[in-house]
C-alpha cells in the first residue's frame, strides 16, 4: 500500500517530532491535539528544531520551508480522514487512546493503517478495540525523534504482513532504522533498558556505589554514552517507574520489582531533568550535583 498522507494525533514531545521528520521525508501530515496553544507549541519547537538543522548544515532553507508547508494542523479528528496511515502519539493513558481510535475510525477510509506510539500498552489490546486489527501496528519512535535513529516495531498478534510492511516502508524512507519486536511488556528497547537503570538505582541503594561512581563505571566500563542513573534523569523517573510497574505486573517475575529507593525519588516528585532534581540536582548554573 503506498503511503502519501499521515495523520499524528498528539502534539507534544513526540507527536511534534514526528511530525517533523515525516514533513522532511516528503509525507503530508496532519496533526491534530486537544488545544490549540499544543499546536501553537508545536508548530513553534518544529521551526525552531529545523531552523537548528539549517545551522548544522543538515538541511537548507528551501528544505525547511518545503517541509514545514506540508504540516497541516487541526483542531477536528474527522480532518484526519484522508490519511493512509494514523500514528496516534496522545497522552500514555489506555482509555485517552482507545476514545481516540473511537472517534477517528467512523472518518477513515477501510484500508487507513492504525498504529501508535505507546511505550508501554499492549498493541493487542489497543488493536483488539478497533474494526482493523490487522492493520494496526504498534510505531514506537524514540525521543528525541529527529535524532534518534531506531524505531521499533511492534506486531499485535493480529497485525498482517502487509500492514508490517506498509509500516516498515515508512521507517525506511524516514531514513531510520527498524527492529521488529513481538507484542510483550515494554517491547525490546525498553524490556532491556528500564531493568538496567532499576538495578543502578539498587545499587545506589545498597551502598554499592555513589551517583558518581556508578555513572563513571558505566560510562568508561560498557562504553555508554551516559551513565545510567543520569540517562534515568532525562527519561524521567516516574516514566522508568511505569515501565517497571508494566514489567512486573505484565510478566509476574520479581526480578522487575522496581527499587524503593527509586519509588522515593518519585513519591517525593524528584522526577530528574523535568523537575530540576532526581539522580542529580539541576538547579545551580554549574554542573548538576549528585543528590547522594
Ligand atoms: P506529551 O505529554 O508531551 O504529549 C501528549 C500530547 O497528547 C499532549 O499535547 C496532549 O494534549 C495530547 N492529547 C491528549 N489527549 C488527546 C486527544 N484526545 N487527542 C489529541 N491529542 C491529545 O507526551 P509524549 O512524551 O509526547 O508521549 C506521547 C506518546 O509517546 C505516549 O504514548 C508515550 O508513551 C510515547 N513515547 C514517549 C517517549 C518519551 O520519551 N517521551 C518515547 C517513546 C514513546
Amino acid at each position: 500500500m503506498e503511503i502519501s498522507t499521515i495523520g499524528v494525533v498528539g502534539a507534544g514531545q513526540m507527536g511534534n517530532g514526528i511530525a517533523h521528520v515525516c514533513a522532511q521525508a516528503g509525507y503530508g501530515v496532519m496533526l491534530t491535539d486537544v488545544g490549540q496553544d499544543a499546536l501553537d507549541r508545536a508548530q513553534a519547537t518544529i521551526r525552531r528544531n529545523m531552523d537548528r538543522q539549517v545551522e548544522r548544515g543538515k538541511t537548507t532553507e528551501a528544505e525547511r520551508d518545503d517541509a514545514l508547508g506540508r504540516i497541516g494542523t487541526t483542531l477536528t479528528l474527522a480532518n484526519l480522514g484522508a490519511a493512509d496511515l494514523i500514528i496516534e502519539a496522545a497522552t500514555e493513558r489506555e482509555s485517552v487512546k482507545q476514545a481516540i481510535f473511537e472517534d477517528l475510525l467512523p472518518h477513515l477510509r477501510p484500508d487507513t493503517i492504525l498504529t501508535s506510539n505507546t511505550s508501554s500498552i499492549s498493541i493487542t489490546r489497543l488493536a483488539s478495540r478497533t474494526d482493523r486489527p490487522e492493520k494496526f501496528m504498534g510505531f514506537h519512535f524514540m525521543n528525541p525523534v529527529p535524532v534518534m535513529q531506531l524505531v521499533e516495531l511492534i506486531r499485535g498478534i493480529a497485525t498482517d504482513e502487509d500492514t508490517y510492511r506498509a509500516c516498515l516502508g515508512v521507517v525506511e524512507r524516514l531514513d531510520k532504522q527498524a527492529a521488529v519486536a513481538e507484542d510483550f511488556p515494554a517491547f525490546m528497547v525498553n524490556r532491556i533498558l528500564i531493568p538496567m537503570i532499576n538495578e543502578a538505582v539498587y545499587t545506589l541503594y545498597e551502598g554499592v556505589g555513589t551517583v558518581t561512581s556508578i555513572d563513571t563505571a558505566l560510562k568508561l566500563g560498557a562504553n555508554h554514552p551516559m551513565g545510567p542513573l543520569a540517562l534515568a534523569d532525562f527519561i524521567g523517573l516516574d516514566t522508568c517507574l511505569a515501565i517497571m510497574n508494566v514489567l512486573h505486573d505484565g510478566l509476574a517475575d520479581t526480578k522487575y520489582r522496581p527499587c524503593p529507593l527509586l519509588v522515593k525519588y518519585v513519591e517525593a516528585g524528584w522526577l530528574g531533568r523535568k523537575t530540576k532534581r532526581g539522580f542529580y540536582d539541576y538547579r545551580g548554573d554549574g554542573e548538576p550535583v549528585p543528590t547522594r
